[in-house]
């Protein structure tokens, strides 16, 4: 029963068309909810580093005191987590891929905005 399992699959596999393409010499298909790559919007970041912190490849550095956000495309998985979390919907996913690269290279974005620091709490007197 399984050599003649075996021999159905073997043929159908021959008859179809593969399920793979030859990516990136043909265009890779791409729907609607394609995670391409993230897009990342300056003018509404307010620092608040929740995507840098929900990040599992730390793909994403928040670097308050130098205004800038950058984000390494090798260390993204695409997972959306970023997108999903930033509270100012200033990250997006578009559903281009990004081109292939050789040479490993991290993006910087500026921002403008930069979320002062918490004020130190002051010590209760003691009773
Ligand atoms: S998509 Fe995922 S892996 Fe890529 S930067 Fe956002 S949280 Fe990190
Ligand atoms: S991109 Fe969004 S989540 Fe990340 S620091 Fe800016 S506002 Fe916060």
């Amino acid at each position: 029963m399984v050599f003649f399992e075996m021999v159905k699959t073997a043929l159908k596999t021959v008859i179809h068309r593969p399920a793979t393409i030859l990516y990136p010499a043909q265009a890779a298909k791409k729907t609607p909810i394609s995670r391409g790559h993230v897009v990342f919007d300056g003018s509404k970041c307010i620092s608040c580093s929740l995507c840098q912190r929900k990040c599992p490849s730390q793909a994403i550095v928040l670097d308050k005191e130098a205004k800038s956000w950058q984000i390494d495309r090798f260390r993204c998985v695409v997972c959306n987590s970023c997108v999903d979390t930033c509270p100012t919907k200033c990250l997006s996913m578009d559903t281009q891929y990004t081109a292939p690269v050789s040479v490993r290279g991290v993006e910087v974005f500026t921002i403008t905005y930069v979320k002062p620091p918490k004020p130190e709490k002051k010590d209760e007197p003691k009773q």
